[in-house]
Parts: C-alpha cells; sequence; structure tokens
C-alpha cells in the first residue's frame, strides 16, 4: 500500500501519518520526490480497507494498493520514482540509475595476481570505467577449477583502488565473508547462484555497502525482484540488478542467453537501477562489444564487461574477456551510441600546459 501526499504537505503532518501507521504495525517508507512524497507501507495490508488510511489527514491525496507481491522494489511503491544508488569511490561519488550517465565496471574474471589487478585497473580507468570488478571468492562449476585467491585478493584488490582510485564491486559467497568482502568493497555483488541464498540476502541486506544483485541463471524476473525484495526488507535499499544470461534451449554458440528485454521490462516493473554483464551472458569475448552496445540503446544504466591482459592465459573466463586494448576501443565505440542517447559522461579535456 501507498500514501501519495498533496504537494506542499506540512512536514510535521507527514511525521504524524509516519506515527499514526506505525500504531497499527505497519512499517512505513518515506520516498520523497521532486512534487510529491510517498509513504509505503509494508505489513498486513491486505484486509485493511484504504479508507481507514484515508481517513488520517486531509493532506492524503490519494491510498493505492501495491498488487505486485514485491512490495519495495516495486515501481509503485514509489509511485514511478526511479532510484539511484550513490557509491563513493575513492575519486567520486558515482551514481547509477535511469537519470544518469553509464557506469561501466570492468576487470578480471578474477584476481590472479598483484601486477594483473593494478595494471588492469589502470587500464579500465584510462579507458574510462569507473569500477574495477575482480572475484576472489569464485563459484566455480567444478570443485577443481580455480576457487579464487580468497582473503589475500581482497587485500590485491584494496591495494588495486588505492593505486586507481576506483571503486571495487567483487563478489562474497559465504555469509560468513560478508563483513570481510565488504569492507574491501564498495558495492557487494551476490552471484547468479547465490540469488536465492536467502541467508546471503538477508545478511548483505543487514549491512551497508550498495549490492549488485545478479539474475541467477534459471530465474524468472519475479524470482529476481522477490530476492532483491529480500535485501530491501533487511534494511538495504542500495541495490543494483545484473542481467547476465539466462538458461535457454539454444546453448551451442552462447554461454547463455543474454536477456536485452529485461531491461525495459525491469524499468517498467521495478525503480532499481539496471546492470547488463555481456561478458557471462555470452561468454564469448567476440560478441561483448555487439550486446554492451544492444545494452545500452535498450537503456541500461550501467554495464559490466570482464577484461583480462592475457585472456588466453586466463585463470577463469578468458574466452569471454577482452583485452584492455580492445576494452579501450570499445568504450570509445560505445561512447557514439552513449552520447546519442544522453548518457555518456564526457571525457575531461586536459590541456597542456
Ligand atoms: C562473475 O561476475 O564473475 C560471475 C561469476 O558472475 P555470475 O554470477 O553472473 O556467473
Ligand atoms: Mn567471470
Amino acid at each position: 500500500m501507498i500514501i501519495i501526499m498533496k504537494s506542499g504537505s506540512p512536514e510535521a503532518e507527514i511525521e504524524r501519518i509516519i506515527e499514526e501507521v506505525k500504531q497499527i504495525n505497519l512499517t512505513p517508507e518515506k520516498i520523497t520526490g521532486a512534487q510529491q512524497v510517498v509513504i509505503g507501507l509494508v505489513g498486513e495490508t491486505a484486509t485493511l480497507e484504504l479508507s481507514r488510511i484515508e481517513e488520517l489527514s486531509l493532506w492524503i491525496q490519494q491510498v493505492l494498493r501495491v498488487g505486485k507481491p514485491f512490495k519495495r522494489a516495486s515501481l509503485e511503491f514509489r509511485h514511478g520514482h526511479h532510484s539511484e544508488v550513490l557509491v563513493s569511490t575513492p575519486n567520486e561519488v558515482v551514481a547509477f540509475g535511469k537519470n544518469h550517465p553509464v557506469v561501466v565496471v570492468a576487470g578480471p574474471c578474477s584476481v590472479e595476481n598483484e601486477e594483473m589487478i593494478i595494471g588492469t585497473a589502470m587500464q579500465v580507468k584510462s579507458a574510462g570505467a569507473k569500477f574495477l570488478r575482480g572475484g576472489a571468492y569464485k563459484p566455480r562449476t567444478s570443485p577443481y577449477a580455480f576457487q579464487g585467491h580468497g582473503e589475500s585478493a581482497l587485500e590485491l584488490l584494496a591495494a588495486a583502488r588505492e593505486a586507481s582510485g576506483l571503486g571495487i564491486i567483487t563478489e562474497v559467497m559465504d555469509t560468513a565473508d560478508v563483513d570481510k568482502v565488504a569492507e574491501v568493497a564498495d558495492v557487494v555483488q551476490v552471484g547468479a547462484r547465490n540469488m536465492q541464498n536467502f541467508a546471503l540476502l538477508k545478511k548483505v541486506g543487514s549491512q551497508n555497502k550498495p549490492v549488485l544483485l545478479k539474475r541467477g541463471m534459471a530465474a524468472t524476473i519475479d524470482d529476481w525482484l522477490m530476492a532483491a525484495e529480500y535485501v530491501l526488507a533487511a534494511g538495504n535499499s542500495n541495490i543494483i540488478l545484473c542481467e547476465r544470461g539466462i538458461r535457454t534451449f539454444d546453448q551451442k554458440y552462447t554461454r547463455n542467453t543474454l536477456d536485452l528485454s529485461s531491461i525495459p521490462v525491469l524499468r517498467s516493473l521495478t525503480h532499481l537501477p539496471i546492470m547488463i554483464d555481456p561478458s557471462h551472458g555470452t561468454g564469448k569475448s567476440d560478441y561483448v562489444p555487439s550486446m554492451a552496445a544492444a545494452a545500452i540503446a535498450a537503456g541500461t544504466d550501467s554495464l559490466m564487461i570482464e577484461v583480462h591482459p592475457n585472456p588466453a592465459k586466463a585463470l577463469s573466463d578468458g574466452p569471454q574477456s577482452l583485452t584492455p586494448e580492445i576494452f579501450d576501443r570499445l568504450m570509445k565505440e560505445l561512447s557514439v551510441i552513449g552520447n546519442t542517447v544522453g548518457r555518456w559522461s564526457q571525457p575531461k579535456v586536459v590541456f597542456a600546459q
């Protein structure tokens, strides 16, 4: 249920309503839009008469039910206001959202050693990426495959953050590691295989770093938004949704099927920012550029792209990784479509003295 306040409603009246709804065991969430304040209500609202809320104040314009099973994640809950996720990185605050430039996240699948992670960080930064990605804890299909360097890789990510000024996005797989990962990461990633690990969702929801929630490879959009709802319900509203390809009947030529239609679908269902990962989505470096361009054209808020200094020697996901040189060229190509849709940040022009 949501309460839409009339524009110009006095703050004291809004606070009074918030206190009143708490008395009837509802959890209010105040959303301040450009024109109006909306108060989202979570709790036992199914049997609650709309009039019971309407009569709380003459400043209430309308009370509406949220029809979706995902309440806080729904666009209805914010009465059509899309949210933005602001992330503090060493150099700047980066905004993810519909009204901001496309944010590019790049880096290797796994953190392999100091030289490669710092070197890659510097290269993706000069190409225009705002975040470095890299796994310390890797979810691998085979228990015999490289599992990531764990804690020591977190230290290398911290060093790369320091050296490059980029924000860090890295995955957490175990509830026991959340605090450790959140100490280094500017955004904590929950991977596709853990999208419905409810204990992990609750744990990342109860800490305050933003969460990147990847879509499970066999998850419907509703499953995915319900997973986001777990994080929201635990108290963390800074969530970015990342489409990374789903399983379909035809997996012969691509690793997954990148569901680019999820962009307009999500935009119509949820206020949360959207990321597209064409690297895991296709599994092949040759297919990454066209899917990245298409994602920007379709309205994505951000991209995640795997970049490795020597893909042929990568410890994981080499076939889908771009070299830093190809990534640099891709960024220049993407700037054309990014500028066309008005969502590319202008590179800083530095004049020689
Ligand atoms: C990754 O980002 O390296 C990763 C493992 O992704 P996903 O969870 O989408 O497979
Ligand atoms: Mn990977």
